[in-house]
């Protein structure tokens, strides 16, 4: 006899995984299916985000930033070291170690949840039917259920003329696996992953050369003047990023790749001993569902969805990557407890205004809100204030002066309209941002809060007071 549960999720990453959670918590009985198989062969939950996205990366970006700042840093602190020697492969082990304790966490929390995780491919059969497919196994079995969720994320958009080979020509999760620091790394794309896993070689001894189509550095993503403002930093950092740039041909060609491109119409070629193409990411939907159009996907392949979540197969929802918007882990995370909650018959929204971005280089860039860009598009009146991190004492004293913070508030009403970051640590100040935006706060409202000196949010404050000139430790601007 099949087994019968009040909700099946297909996808344990960020969104699927808490999805199923709160689901359990709110008194539903939860299966969640995950086929997700890690190098060493074995079955984890935790999706892109655990096992070859945000935590693997970070791991890399942490323990390089640290090789780094130990020979070229300490010794501005008095503190001689030698030579510091690399351990790639103990650097590896720890990375995976991490992975691993989190992803194991998942099935632990599973377990007191009561939420059944199994291990294979989930495949939507019909309204409240599933084929779940163990890992390793051919023959499917039957799950009977009253709703389906779909959290099945998205995948490594591939380019026709630079095909994945795992060896030589990698995607985000092949350029996290490297075994040898590559002596020359190309990079396709210049956004998000691009720059933190051009980071991590680079600290690590690649020389790195990034290939980016935009005229503009993140362009569209972020704040054009913080965007700019990171660009210079970055290429301080010997990172060769080359914008305007298009891409014609990868070859693998002995044991490298050379990559023709163009830039401003002039032409090269580059040889790399890895190339990472990072040209952004696609919804996945690969064998969902067992008819193909029994579930709607817009022009671009995400699955498509009401407020509520609903696709076009009724009790059936999605949330995460797999719907679009922006590709964050908590932004599936948020959809994936608002719809557990929708289906347990409560009231739920996740609030699209104030989703925080971070891109974890050294500076880190962090912005939540509008751009100065949008808001001139949509005519908004606002007031702009900022504050650099070089009259930042604490800044100072990490030996990291650099960037600033700049703060957008309506002319009319003050609310603070979004926040945009470039310096140390910023992933941690923004947090206080999006409080004070979910709260509706206005500029005044951060200028009159007491922040702790000396702390990087000082200069959170600053750029608060900024807005309306009354910043203390810079100079303001002219106001008409
Ligand atoms: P996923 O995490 O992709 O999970 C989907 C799961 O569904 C997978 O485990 C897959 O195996 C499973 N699945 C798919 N189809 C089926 C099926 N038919 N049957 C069974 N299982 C199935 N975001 C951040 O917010 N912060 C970061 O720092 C960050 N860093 C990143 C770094 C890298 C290198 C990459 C690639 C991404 C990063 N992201 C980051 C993005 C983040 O990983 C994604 O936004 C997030 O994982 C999306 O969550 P999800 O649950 O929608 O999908
Ligand atoms: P992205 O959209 O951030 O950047 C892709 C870049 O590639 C863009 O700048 C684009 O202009 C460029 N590009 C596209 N086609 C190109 C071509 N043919 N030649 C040269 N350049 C080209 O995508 P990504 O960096 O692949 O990341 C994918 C997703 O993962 C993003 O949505 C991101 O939000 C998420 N992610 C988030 C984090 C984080 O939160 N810190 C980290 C990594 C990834």
């Amino acid at each position: 006899m099949s087994k019968t549960y009040d909700l099946v999720v297909i996808g344990g990453g960020p969104a699927g995984y808490v999805a199923a959670i709160r689901a359990a918590q709110l008194g539903l009985s939860v299966a969640c299916i995950d086929k997700w198989i890690n190098h060493d062969g074995q079955s984890a939950f935790g999706g892109t985000c655990l096992n070859a996205g945000c935590i693997p990366s970070k791991a890399l970006l942490e323990s390089s930033e640290l090789y780094h700042r130990a020979q070229h840093e300490f010794a501005a602190h008095g503190i001689g070291t030698g030579k510091v020697k690399l351990d790639l492969a103990e650097m590896q082990k720890r990375k995976t170690t991490i992975s691993q304790q989190l992803t194991g966490g998942i099935a632990g929390l599973f377990k007191s949840n009561g939420v059944e995780g199994l291990p294979g491919m989930g495949q939507v059969r019909g309204q409240g039917e599933v084929a779940y497919t163990p890992n390793g196994k051919s023959k499917a079995e039957i799950l009977k259920c009253d709703k389906i969720l779909i959290a099945s994320g998205s995948e490594p958009v591939e380019l026709p003329m630079a095909r994945f080979d795992g060896k030589y020509i990698v995607d985000s999760w092949g350029a996290l696996e490297f075994d040898k620091v590559p002596k020359r790394v190309g990079v396709i794309g210049a956004g998000v992953i691009g720059i933190e896993l051009g980071s991590v070689w680079s600290r690590l001894g690649s020389e790195v050369i990034l290939l980016e189509a935009q005229d503009n550095f993140l362009a569209g993503i972020a704040d054009a003047q913080i965007a700019k403002d990171a660009l210079r930093q970055f290429r301080k950092q010997n990172l060769d990023i080359r914008l305007g740039a298009r891409v014609m041909a990868a070859e693998v060609k002995g044991a490298g790749v050379d990559v023709k491109f163009s830039v401003n119409g002039e032409e090269a070629t580059e040889r790399f001993d890895r190339l990472i193409v990072a040209v952004g990411r696609r919804p996945y939907t690969e064998g969902l569902c067992q008819s193909e159009g029994a579930i709607e996907l817009d022009e671009k392949g995400f699955v498509a969805v009401n407020s509520e979540y609903r696709t076009s197969m009724p009790d059936v929802y999605a949330v995460g990557d797999v719907i679009g918007g922006l590709m964050l882990a908590h932004k599936g995370s948020e959809e994936g407890v608002a719809v557990a909650e929708i289906i347990a018959g409560h009231k739920a929204k996740v609030n699209y205004d104030v989703i925080p971005s971070v891109i974890y280089t050294s500076p880190e860039v962090a912005w939540v809100g509008k751009t100065e860009e949008s808001l001139k598009a949509a005519g908004t009146a606002y007031k702009v204030g900022s504050f650099p991190f070089a009259a930042n004492g604490r800044a100072k004293a990490l030996e990291m002066p650099v960037g600033q913070v700049k703060m957008l508030a309506c002319a009319e009403t003050d609310r603070i309209l979004g926040v945009h970051m470039v310096g140390p640590y910023v992933s941690e100040l923004l947090a206080e941002m999006v409080l004070a935006m979910e709260y509706g706060a206005t500029s005044e409202d951060i200028a009159l809060t007491m922040h702790a000196h000396p702390t990087l949010s000082e200069s959170v404050h600053e750029a608060a007071l900024s807005v309306d000139g009354r910043a203390i430790h810079a100079i303001n601007r002219k106001r008409k």
